[in-house]
């Protein structure tokens, strides 16, 4: 499907965990709009779901989860996380809890998340059981997907996966609101950042 600006939905998922585990190798299928400038970057890409176009924003973190300082701005609007970790090294499994933590310091309450046990193609230097990893999700209403950036396996099907999720979740939050119809401000186009609730804009503050 071509790129445009034609499009019902704009979700904005971040990538995130530990350094090294393969997030901005995962962003690669998608096309590239960097903002390596202002510390992000992204990636963007249009799917079909349903009769609806919707554009995802893969942000990706240049780099800055290494010091451990992803400022808030990265999380702000965000409707759904990639937390990545390398299922040859155990520290990356181990520091889930940390990113979990981060996401619920700075994220939407109601960000959809997915785990996502990367570099499945090292199975020889397994450190982390698939098993042990979904009970895992399981207990922490995680979505959960084994991935090989390196020869592309289920790649797709987890972005496929989250966005159908927020898809689903979002389509069925505007029908409850349907009484108070959303309106385009510009355009023909839908921009949904996230569920807005003035109380939380008013209390998020700031860092
Ligand atoms: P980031 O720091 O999380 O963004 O990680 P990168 O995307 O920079 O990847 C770190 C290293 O892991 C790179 O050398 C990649 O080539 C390698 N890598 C990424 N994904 C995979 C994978 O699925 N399998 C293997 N074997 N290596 C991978
Ligand atoms: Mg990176």
């Amino acid at each position: 499907m071509a790129e445009g600006s034609n499009f019902d939905f704009l979700f904005k998922v971040v990538l995130i965990g530990d350094s090294g585990v393969g997030k901005s190798f995962t962003r690669n299928e998608f096309n590239l709009d960097s903002k390596s400038t202002i510390g992000v970057e992204f990636a963007t890409r249009t799917l079909a779901i349903d009769d609806k176009t919707i554009k995802a924003q893969i942000w990706d973190t240049a780099g800055q989860e290494r010091y451990r300082a992803i400022t808030s701005a990265y999380y702000r609007g965000a409707v759904g996380a990639l937390l990545v970790y390398d299922i040859a090294k155990h520290s990356t499994y181990a520091n889930v809890t940390r990113w979990l933590k981060e996401l619920r310091d700075h994220a939407d309450a109601n960000i959809i998340i997915m785990l996502v046990g990367n570099k499945s193609d090292l199975k020889h230097l397994r450190a982390v059981p698939t098993e042990e990893a979904k009970a895992f999700a399981a207990e922490n209403d995680l979505s959960f997907i084994e991935t090989s950036a390196l020869d592309a396996s289920n790649v797709e099907s987890a972005f496929q996966t989250i966005l159908a999720d927020i898809y689903r979740i979002v389509s069925s939050k505007s029908l409850e609101q349907s009484s108070e119809p959303i309106k385009p401000s510009t355009g023909d186009t839908i921009t949904v950042s996230s569920s807005v609730d003035p109380r939380t804009k008013q209390s998020g503050g700031c860092c």
